[in-house]
């Protein structure tokens, strides 16, 4: 039997994706990854995707045990009174043997060496959840960066608490999630590394692929850069306003520009205008707004109906491809969340007239939301409620997700949405549905569904 007609049979025997959604990474996976696409449908293909970066996470798993592996066999070696300055000391030298097997500069090899100890040490958990693919390699550099230097105990809670939650993150929400558990568990810490950042604070040039170049200054204090962006962004917009017919950010940038070189603030801006310009108004300069403290709704409620909801469309899902319409699967997801959303329609009434602003009637008359309604959403959610978005929720629109007319002003029916997930939420094949306040659930033109729910500190 030649190589090639094993892997035939192993293809042909769990070559379909049916029910393989969540097939586990390794050799078996590669094989049902090497198949065609053609014959699959959307559901299929974007499970694929899933599937090869589950893969390339198990693979990069074994290249970091590798490294660790390595650089255990040379710890053990090295000599301990091994003081001799002028040979590299035994972790040197792996990065040294790293950078040239990988064909990577030294930098990235000492990275690649770091990461790949503190998990063979220190995160083991972690190291785990890459090598099952429940996290990709940019997740894994974010919880073995943030937990860096904790001290002993504190890395492996702050461990434990991300990485139930992390598969169903970005790399951004993953990264502010850690990072408000570590202040938490260990400010100072935090702060010293806050403080560092600072002492190393720079002016740093690099060159573009486009054949421009960018030049940033790093390590300022976060309220500081937002002053100094807020106040070039003011006059920017008033420069437009005046007549100035670039886009903003080209007018920001130019003013940016006309600043580092030495021009006095209003000559700046006359220069871009050649129009007088006043300036700065005070309010304009200050640090962004950021949403009030509010009580949270009941998460606990929201997060059980969210996981029904999930139960509920697996099975759909399931039975859908055992009786083979697959392809009715959007058609199907869709009509058993909006189901689920007229059930819960009476329960939702009686909920919003307890709980939300406009006591004893159910939602505000007017088309735009209260003041205080408002703020509310916005905290519960602090962005955009398209899965991976991180837009700010106050620098969004609130979407009435039945439109208005049809659908109320009430917390049942608002959510934030950027301007790209509003056109998304609008584009063929897109659904939006919000079976409970602060629960929306989106269904995508293959039949896939997201669960968001209100944004959990
Ligand atoms: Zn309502
Ligand atoms: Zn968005």
């Amino acid at each position: 039997m030649t190589a090639l007609s094993i892997v035939d049979d192993v293809h042909t025997e769990i070559g379909e994706w049916d029910g393989r959604g969540w097939f586990p990474p390794g050799p078996q996976l590669a094989i049902c990854l090497s198949g065609g696409l053609d014959e699959l449908s959307d559901t299929e293909l974007m499970e694929v995707a899933a599937a090869a970066r589950r893969q390339t996470s198990w693979a990069q798993a074994r290249e970091l045990a590798a490294i660790a592996e390595l650089s255990r066999r040379r710890t053990a070696a090295e000599n301990d009174d091994a003081t001799d300055c002028r040979i590299l000391s035994a972790h040197e030298s792996v990065v040294e043997e790293v950078a040239a097997a990988l064909t990577v500069t030294g930098n990235t090899a000492a990275t690649l060496v770091h990461l790949a100890d503190r998990l063979a040490d220190d995160l083991p958990a972690t190291r785990q959840a890459l090598e099952t693919g429940r996290i990709d390699l940019h997740k894994t550099r974010v919880i073995c960066d943030l937990t860096d230097g904790l001290p002993d105990g504190i890395a492996e809670r702050a461990e434990a608490a991300v990485l139930d939650k992390a598969p169903d993150q970005t790399t951004g929400q993953l990264r502010r999630r850690l990072r408000r558990i570590v202040r938490r568990l260990a400010p100072e810490q935090l702060e010293e590394r806050k403080r560092e950042a600072v002492r190393r604070r720079d002016l740093q040039i690099w060159d573009t692929p486009d054949g421009t170049a960018d030049l940033a200054i790093t390590g300022l204090e976060t309220t500081e850069a937002h002053a100094i962006f807020n106040k070039i962004t003011a006059v920017s917009r008033r420069i437009r306003s005046d007549g100035g017919t670039r886009p903003l950010h080209a007018i920001r940038a130019d003013l940016a520009k006309e600043l580092l070189q030495g021009a006095p603030f209003p000559e700046a801006a006359h220069r871009l205008l050649t129009q007088p310009v006043e300036p700065p108004c005070a309010e304009a300069t200050t640090a962004p707004v950021t949403a009030p403290e509010l009580p949270r709704p009941d998460v606990t409620l929201v997060e059980t109906l969210a996981e029904m909801a999930d139960r509920r469309l697996t099975k759909i899902l399931t039975h859908a491809r055992a009786s083979g319409r697959a392809k009715a699967l959007p058609f199907l997801i869709t009509r058993a969340v909006q189901d689920m959303h007229d059930q819960l329609h009476g329960l939702c009434e009686n909920w919003c007239q307890t709980t939300g602003q406009t006591p004893d009637r159910h939602g505000h008359s007017g088309y735009r939301p209260p003041a205080a309604m408002r703020r509310m959403i916005e905290a519960r959610h602090e962005t955009c409620v398209f899965p991976t978005c991180n837009r700010r929720s106050n620098r969004c629109d609130l979407d009435h997700t039945i439109p208005w007319g049809r659908g109320i002003t009430c917390q049942c029916n608002l959510a934030p949405l950027c301007r790209r997930h509003h056109r998304t939420k609008q584009s063929p094949g897109w659904t939006l549905i919000q079976p409970w306040p602060g629960l929306l659930i989106w269904v995508t033109p293959s039949g896939r569904w997201h669960i968001t729910l209100p944004t959990r500190q």
